[in-house]
Order: structure tokens, then sequence, then C-alpha cells
């Protein structure tokens, strides 16, 4: 019981203002201060769930399956153990197989699953508006197995670094990267995407079990303030849905007015068009946290989790946009030649059998890009942050391989790779060279694994292995040093 958590009584007032008949006011607080308990998702593009459920009981974590989520698990673990390696700097997290996410928040991606998974082609475009720090937007990756294009956008530069990062890291490769206020999606992208995700910024009043302090700067004028914000963003993404698409509001809080307010507001702008689809069928006891209307309303003492708010929309028919607006400027990238194109693919085959890259090579001055195929489409439409995967850099004997071409790829190779000891995975990550137990005769790049996934690059030098990583990545800490 966290007895530091702050609740001011205006917030408990109004909270008793909408509090269904069917929870009580002391239940719901009590559960405020009650630690959250430790959830990860497993990432599907870099490890298959029961080879995750194996490396668990190898390394004896304590697993608990999720009941919404097939790649979500509850982890306990002791404080101790915390302290002695904290969950970011383990193997399975360095290697980007999981992804540490709270419970209720997989929920959102997931009331798009059925739609995402059901397209059979790789023709389709899909919309995180605002995506950072990226939980969300990879388990989109994930459950679109890297196919399509997925633009996932952030308003705040700091945090769409964070975003970068953390795509990397899972090994995305069909993602887009913008930096724009959402707003603007609707006019300069109108009815491009196939769905949408909009997990909105908002007052946080269901994080508060994880952050004792969230309620500290609580008011209802910053309620209606946010809900404002609120509303312009469901307009811009219902503008840039196609007729047809699927759209997902989320938040991480409980008023009304910054979620049932705000998803009124979007069917009274487009009446006929839109339409609720109701999620009481979403997982098993789903209905529990069901509003009337059929959205998700997850208060933290439902389901032992964070409180959550998930609506989901179709939209029946085309609305009218008098305010479309076309991007001014060039496209700053070109096909990489032809035949610099045919000498790398087939570098990449005599050193790791990677046949082909998903995607179109594209070059920039020196860079060069893979781009996903889905990107032609709407490659004009706005200026991107980040566009696919760097692959290397231009030289005039060939490319200088990134290390993100091993993260996002690497799992394509079948020669030329090493599988990291725990031992070596420590001095990678600290950016030392990977000494070898006994010298090797291969040459050239190798692709390093972990867990079985793709981390990065470096060289075979004999008895050791040369370290690429980025220096900008490599980890402070312990690494894999269990207590
Ligand atoms: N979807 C993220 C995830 O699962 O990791 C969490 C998103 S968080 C709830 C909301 C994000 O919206 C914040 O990163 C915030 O910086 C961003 N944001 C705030 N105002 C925005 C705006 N006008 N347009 C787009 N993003 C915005």
């Amino acid at each position: 019981m966290d007895k530091n958590t702050y609740i001011p009584e205006n917030f408990i007032d109004d909270v008793k203002s909408y509090i269904p008949p069917h929870l009580t006011i002391e239940d719901f607080l009590s559960s405020c201060q009650e630690p959250l308990r430790l959830s990860i998702r497993v990432n599907t593009l870099k490890m298959s769930v029961a080879d995750f459920e194996l490396e668990a009981q190898k390394i004896g974590w304590q697993i608990t399956p999720i009941p919404w989520c097939p790649e979500g698990f509850w982890l306990n673990r002791s404080p101790e153990e915390e302290a002695a390696l904290p969950i970011g700097n383990t193997a399975l997290h360095l290697s980007g197989c999981i992804y540490v996410q709270e419970a209720s928040s997989m929920l959102p991606p997931l009331a798009l699953r059925e739609e995402i998974q059901s397209i059979q082609d790789n023709e389709f475009a899909v919309l995180d508006v605002a995506a950072a720090p990226g939980s969300k937007t990879s388990q989109l990756c994930a459950l679109m197995d890297n196919q399509g294009l997925l633009v996932a956008n952030e308003f705040s530069s700091s945090r769409l670094k964070v975003l970068a990062a953390n795509m990397k890291r899972m090994g995305a490769s069909n993602v887009a990267l913008s930096h724009f206020d959402g707003k603007i999606f609707g006019d300069y992208m109108y009815e491009c995407f196939d769905h949408i995700l909009l997990d909105a910024p908002c007052s946080g009043e269901g994080t508060v079990r994880k952050d004792p302090n969230a309620l500290k700067n609580w008011s209802i004028e910053s309620n209606v303030e946010i809900a404002e914000v609120q509303k312009t963003l469901i307009r811009s993404a219902f503008l840039a849905l196609k007729p047809g698409g699927s759209l997902v509001y989320s938040t991480c809080t409980l008023t009304p007015l910054e979620n049932h307010h705000v998803c009124d507001y979007l069917l009274n702008e487009f009446g006929g068009a839109v339409e609720i689809i109701p999620l009481a069928n979403l997982f098993e006891n789903a209905e529990t946290a069901t509003t009337e209307q059929g959205y998700l309303h997850v208060w933290p003492q439902i389901f032992d989790s964070e409180g959550f708010f998930i609506a989901k929309f179709v939209k029946k028919s085309s609305v009218d946009n008098e305010n479309q607006q076309i991007k001014k400027g060039s496209f700053p990238f070109e096909p990489f030649a032809s035949k610099a194109q045919q000498a790398f693919n087939s570098y990449l085959k005599k050193q790791f059998k990677i046949s082909e890259l998903p995607g179109n090579l594209m070059q920039r001055d020196k860079e060069l890009w893979l781009f996903p195929e889905q990107l032609d489409v709407l490659k004009d439409k706005i200026k991107y942050a980040r566009l696919g995967i760097k692959l290397g850099t231009i030289h005039k004997n060939g490319v200088r391989l990134e290390h993100e071409l091993a993260t996002a790829f690497g799992h394509l190779a079948r020669q030329n790779t090493h599988e990291l000891t725990q031992s070596q995975a420590v001095d990678y990550f600290q950016g030392k060279d990977v000494r070898l137990d006994k010298p090797s005769v291969q040459a050239g790049e190798v692709i390093l694994t972990l867990c079985g996934a793709p981390v990065g690059l470096g060289k075979w030098q004999k008895a050791k292995i040369k370290n690429n990583l980025p220096r900008d990545i490599i980890a402070q800490g312990q690494l894999i040093t269990w207590v």
C-alpha cells in the first residue's frame, strides 16, 4: 500500500459524481494505493510467445498470462531482483524480445487486432496519432507483422527520439515517424488510413498506481482544457480515416469529460458517418468494464490494473473536408541506382544468405534507406521525421552497414550470425569487443543475436568480434548479473 499516493479531495468528489453504481469509491481509493503489477508484452517480431515461456522458465521468471492479450504476461519480480538487475537491463529486454507495458494499455491496439489481422495483402496503412514512447506503436507493428505502413506521429521532440530508439530496439521496419500536432492529419492526409489509433494526451488519472504524484496538478479546468485538444485530435483522426476503416480512441484517464464526452463530440460532429463498435466481447469478462454505449471504462479495481478508457468507431461513409491541404516541397529521396542495388543485394546474399530485403531501396546523398512499399502512395502527403530503416552509408567500394539493418532484418540471415553468451552480451552492451572461446575462421561482418533475436553488427577478428554498437545505445549499468 503506497500511503504517499496523493489523491486530492476535489478529485474524489468528482469521481463520486460519475463512478458507475456497481463500483464503490472505497474500492477505487484503496486500489489507487496498491502498487501496480509489473507486466510485459512479448514482441513477436523478435520472439514467439512459446519461446518466451521457455526462456522465462529457464531464467526462473514467474509469469502469469494476461487474459486479454495473448502476448502479455504479469511478471512477479522481487524488489531485490529488480534492484540487482533492472528489467530494462535484462537480456530479454535489451534484445527487444519484450516491452514493459502496463496490462490495460495493451487493450487499445487489441481493439484493432481483428481488422489488422484479416488484411490479406501488404496494401494498408495505419496511423498512430500520439505514439511516444511507443508501447502501442510496437504492439501495432507486431500485429501488422511489419507489413503495410504504420505512420507513428509524436508532437514532442524529446519523446520522438525515445520513440525512434524503441522502434529500433523492437525491430520495427514498416514505420514512418512524423513530428506534428496531430490536428494536421485530417487536412493533409484526408481519408488515407485503413485504421487509426488515437491514444490521446490526457490528464492521466488512471496512472496514479504507477506515479503517486499523477494527481498533483489535478483540476476540472485542466480536464476541460485537455478535452478541447482531444476533440481536435479525434476530429482530425476521423477525417484521416478511409470510409470503412476503424478508429480506436483511448486515454489513461477516468473522467467522462475526456472520454465519453469526446466520443459524443465525434458522434455529433459526423452524425450518420460514424458508428460505435461495442467492445463488450473483446475478451472474456470485458462486459464487467463496458459502458452502456459499448466503451471499455477500465477502473483500476476491476482487473487490478491502471485505469483506461477505450472506444472504437467505424467510418461508415466518406465525410466532406473543404480544408484539405497539399504539402509543398519535393521528396528528398531517390531510388538506389540499379547497378549499385545489385551489388548491395549480392553482398547481403554472400555474407548473410539474405536473399532480398522487403521494401524499396532509396538513397539520399550518401545514405541508403529501405522504405516500406506501401509508403509510395503516402510519401508526398507530409514531411516525415524518419522513414523506414537506415541500412547504411554509401562509399565508393560499397555500403557500410548500419546497426539498424541488423536489428530489423538480422533474423533473415542464415550464416555469419553469432549467439552471444551472457558474459559476451555484457561486454557487447558495454561497447567492448566480444571475446570468442575458439578463434573463428570466418571473416567480414557478423550479425549478433541474444535470446535468438538480432541485436547488432560486429566484425569477425580471429579470437574476437569487433563491436560496432553505436555509442549512443551503449547501455549503462549491469547486464545479466542474476541474483
Ligand atoms: N501511445 C503512447 C504509448 O502507448 O506509448 C502513449 C501516448 S501518450 C498517452 C500521449 C502522447 O501524445 C504524448 O507522447 C504527448 O507528447 C503526445 N501529444 C501531446 N499533444 C499532442 C498533439 N497535439 N498531437 C500529437 N501528439 C500529442
